[in-house]
């Protein structure tokens, strides 16, 4: 590939956008990363990073600086019903994470993680991100793209990645209507100060409290300095799909009736809850038209009950960077290949993600005595290995290209 082949345009710098600037730059790419932000800031709560994602950010060379910042390194899961309280600690995630996936399991705040990309990207190129660049439109020829910002601003690049989330400019205009259907669940989720919570939550353990119609989960991160909480609620009423609308935790609070005083004693602490509509969509079957593709939440929004959103955009970053330097000159076979190693696995994870609701929010578990048979048959060992053993295992770094 010469030297004009190695210039790459990817728009949006959330976390996948970022990872796969990391990749290429360290694989001697130019990349030039264009954000709508006019300030690069620490925003959003918490992530769950599996063994399949902290693969990804210890061969990026990211762990010290992760653990620095204040990733917390899981030492189990657990389940607890919503109104009683009651507790089945369910897997070990911190020795057993290294022993069977050979990489721990994380607690991170998105922040802290975006902050460490950031850095380490303007380590290797100082002027690669730019902000206030809201991309409007693109057109592409037989040898370069062109995208048009917001600001005026015109610039051109060999190849185009569209990492710009989930209302991705780049993909509604490669492609048809993303269609999306609203689930008719509401998420909510905040950070409470860590030091005013009961001693009781003050472990570095993930907890799934369970309920009919609902569920919450909450966890530390920043070092444990912190409680993260996400609360899931179904309801009609707000449909907004945003990572920035607030409301109070008097509205957090009301949607959570007849739960647990730790639940509550959770919601009261919290900072600022935020609150999104969870929408679902039909995985797509193509994200690659000429020389632009996409990546993580722009190609494969999914739901969060997997917990795989952020990581699928590790692993494509991680993938994309690969199948460019494997087929060097390539381009369209270094992007269907990309295609062929992504798309059925992050369909698998968008479609599992929808097909977990009911696992969570089953009706069963208003009734605390049948709730407890309903633990023990959905959470059996060998049902949670199945569930959960092909995401974990997945090696994006070591993948045959
Ligand atoms: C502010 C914010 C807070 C979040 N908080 C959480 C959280 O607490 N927990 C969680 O699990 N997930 C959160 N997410 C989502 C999570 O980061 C993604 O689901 C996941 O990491 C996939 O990453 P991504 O790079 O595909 O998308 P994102 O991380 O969402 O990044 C997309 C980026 O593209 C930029 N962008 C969008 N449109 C344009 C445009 N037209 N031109 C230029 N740039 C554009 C966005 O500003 C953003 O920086 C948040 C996302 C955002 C943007």
């Amino acid at each position: 590939m010469n030297t004009n082949d190695k210039n790459i345009a990817i728009v949006g710098a959330g976390i996948g956008g970022l990872t796969l600037a990391l990749a290429l730059l360290q694989k001697g790419y130019k990349v030039n990363v264009y954000e709508q932000a006019h300030e690069l800031k620490e925003l959003g709560a918490g992530i769950q990073m599996a063994p399949n994602g902290t693969r990804i950010l210890r061969h990026l060379g990211l762990e010290e600086a992760l653990l620095q910042k204040g990733a917390v390194p899981a030492a189990g899961k657990e389940v607890r019903l919503w109104n009683t309280g009651q507790t089945w600690p369910l897997f070990d995630l911190g020795a057993d994470s290294i022993r069977r996936f050979g990489t721990p399991y994380w607690m991170v705040h998105r922040g802290d993680l975006h902050s460490v990309l950031l850095s380490a990207v303007q380590a290797l190129s100082a002027g690669a991100v730019h902000t206030n660049h809201r991309l409007v439109s693109i057109a592409q020829d037989a040898s370069n793209v062109t995208m048009h910002f917001a600001n005026g601003e015109v610039a051109s690049a060999k190849f185009l990645i569209g990492a710009d989330g989930v209302h991705s400019v780049v993909r509604n205009q490669l492609f048809d209507e993303h269609k999306s259907e609203f689930t008719g669940i509401v998420a909510w989720r905040g950070l409470a100060p860590m030091e005013e919570l009961d001693e009781t939550l003050k472990r570095n353990v993930g907890t799934n409290w369970i309920g009919p119609g609902g569920h919450c989960i909450t966890y530390p991160v920043q070092g444990g300095k912190v409680l993260n909480f996400v609360g899931l609620v179904e309801r009609n009423d707000w449909q907004k799909e945003s990572w920035t609308d607030a409301g109070t935790t008097e509205e957090c609070a009301a949607d959570f009736p007849g739960w647990h005083p730790l639940i509550h004693s959770i919601i009261d602490k919290l900072d600022t809850p935020f609150r999104w509509a969870l929408l679902k969509r039909a995985p797509l079957k193509r994200w690659t038209s000429g020389r632009v593709t996409l990546l993580g939440d722009a190609c494969h929004p999914t739901l969060p009950f997997l917990a795989q959103g952020a990581i699928m955009a590790l692993e494509d970053s991680i993938v994309l960077a690969r199948c460019l330097e494997t087929y060097g000159e390539d381009f369209a076979g270094a992007f269907a290949r990309y295609e062929e190693l992504r798309i059925p696995r992050t369909s698998a994870i968008v479609n599992g993600s929808s097909a977990n609701i009911s696992r969570f929010h089953n009706p069963i578990l208003a009734e605390a005595d049948k709730a407890a048979a309903y633990v023990t048959r959905e959470w059996d060992p060998e049902q949670v290995r199945q569930r959960y053993d092909w995401l974990f295992e997945y090696d994006a770094v070591e993948l045959a290209i």
